[in-house]
């Protein structure tokens, strides 16, 4: 079948970079979006490009290949699109978490991945800004970095409106499917949108849609916060990625990255740990605390940033590929979306417009291994695990 026109569901990171890839190989593409595009998980992540909280091998080289991918990415986009390189540098103060760190460290590198050990010492110089404390043992990834997903989406958006086909405060209610279970038309409030076929990219909301055409794309529920802060002069002229210890027992590791800009995005934990306390006095505990390792931030404000959450399939591995009983419909639904939107999206574009399976990459990835999931299966899903960003 020609493919003559693409719908995609959704314009966030995952859904403005597959639209835009799609219409960069000539075939129509309309994404809608119920929001302005970039207002979903996209918004509220720490947008920190990274393969080292990533495992197994399988799922580590994937984020690795999309790491590589990041600077021509950013050059095909022909826009200032937040890319920072330098690494980033994490450090524990207590020899149990110590211990787990050199072990993680040793594990990169026996995948090859740039990662090492490096002294206290070493680490101060690295990043001189830093007031590091204890340190019982310090990484520093080289390859690391940032992106700013909003402008990526602009960016994407920009190049999209050139055709136009962007249709932005539509909330897509229905799929109309045809006798062989393929998407003919998405239904929004805005009207039918005829299609060829349907990229769902909807985020959170992507099991919800999935459900109307009779696909099973289960999620967990990932409750994160990053603050913000008021901007700042650069205060991390060297690295861009700060993961530092727990400061008191219970307390989780703070990260921190400087926007491009000038405000500082912070957040504590991981994924496994669940937050949802977005209020002021989070806000500005989460800013004293980094405030110790970062005595530059005292002249900052906290601004507190509502819960985000993330897009999660239940077991933390993206869900890629079209989607079995509706042929034409194409799931993208992933977590670390910011750092993988470069091979999810070349390779979705692959997928639909060539009609081939990137099965050495994604077979790993596809929505079938959540089809005929039992109740008993389902709760004996490996749930995401901890470390994964
Ligand atoms: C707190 C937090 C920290 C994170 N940190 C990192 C990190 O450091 N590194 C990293 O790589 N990733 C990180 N992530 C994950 C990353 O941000 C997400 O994987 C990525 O943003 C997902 O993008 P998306 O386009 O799939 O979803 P979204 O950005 O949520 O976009 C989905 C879009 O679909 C639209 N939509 C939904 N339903 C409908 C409908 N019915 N009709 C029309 N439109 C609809 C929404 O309005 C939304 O704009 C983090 C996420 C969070 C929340």
């Amino acid at each position: 079948m020609t493919l003559r026109h693409v719908a995609v569901i959704g314009a966030g990171i995952v859904g403005a970079t597959i639209g835009w890839r799609i219409a960069a190989r000539g075939v129509r593409v309309t994404v809608i979006d119920k929001a302005e595009p970039g207002s979903g998980a996209s918004s509220h992540s720490f947008a920190w490009i990274n393969a080292g909280a990533k495992e197994p091998v399988g799922y580590h080289n994937l984020n690795r290949r999309a790491l590589e991918m990041w600077p021509r990415f950013a050059e095909l986009l022909d826009g200032e699109v937040g890319l920072r390189w330098g690494g980033k540098v994490s450090w524990e103060a207590e020899p149990g978490a110590a211990e787990k760190l050199v072990a993680r460290v040793r594990q990169l590198q026996s995948w090859g991945y740039p990662s090492r050990l490096v002294s206290a010492e070493e680490l101060a110089e690295l990043e001189p800004s830093l007031d590091v404390g204890p340190v019982a043992a310090a990484e520093y990834s080289e390859n690391e970095g940032q992106v700013e997903p909003q402008l990526v989406v602009d960016a994407c958006i920009r190049r999209l409106e050139q055709y136009p086909n962007i249709v932005i405060g539509a909330i897509v209610e229905g799929l109309e499917r045809r006798a062989d279970g393929a998407i003919r038309a998405v239904l929004t409030d805005a009207g039918r949108l005829p299609c060829d076929a349907v990229v769902l990219a909807a985020g959170v909301d992507t099991t919800a849609l999935a459900a109307l055409a009779g696909v099973n794309v289960p999620q967990a529920q990932s409750p994160g916060v990053v603050i913000r802060t008021t901007p700042l002069p650069p205060l991390l002229p060297n690295i861009p990625v700060v993961y530092a210890p727990p400061l008191g027992d219970g307390r989780r590791e703070i990260h921190l990255r400087q926007c491009a800009d000038g405000s500082f995005m912070i957040g504590e934990g991981d994924q496994e740990s669940l937050a949802e306390d977005d209020s002021q006095a989070h806000a500005d505990d989460l800013l004293a605390r980094a405030g110790r390792y970062l005595p530059g931030l005292a002249g900052a404000r906290a601004i507190p940033v509502p819960v985000g959450w993330r897009p999660m399939p239940l077991d933390g591995y993206p869900a890629l590929g079209f989607a079995p009983g509706a042929p034409n419909l194409y799931v993208a639904l992933t977590h670390s979306g910011v750092t993988l939107a470069p091979v999810v999206s070349q390779l979705a574009a692959l997928e639909i417009c060539d009609g081939v399976r990137a099965d050495a990459v994604l077979g790993p990835y596809r929505p079938e291994r959540f089809a005929n999931l039992t109740e008993q299966q389902r709760s004996e899903m490996p749930h995401p695990r901890a470390g994964h960003r």
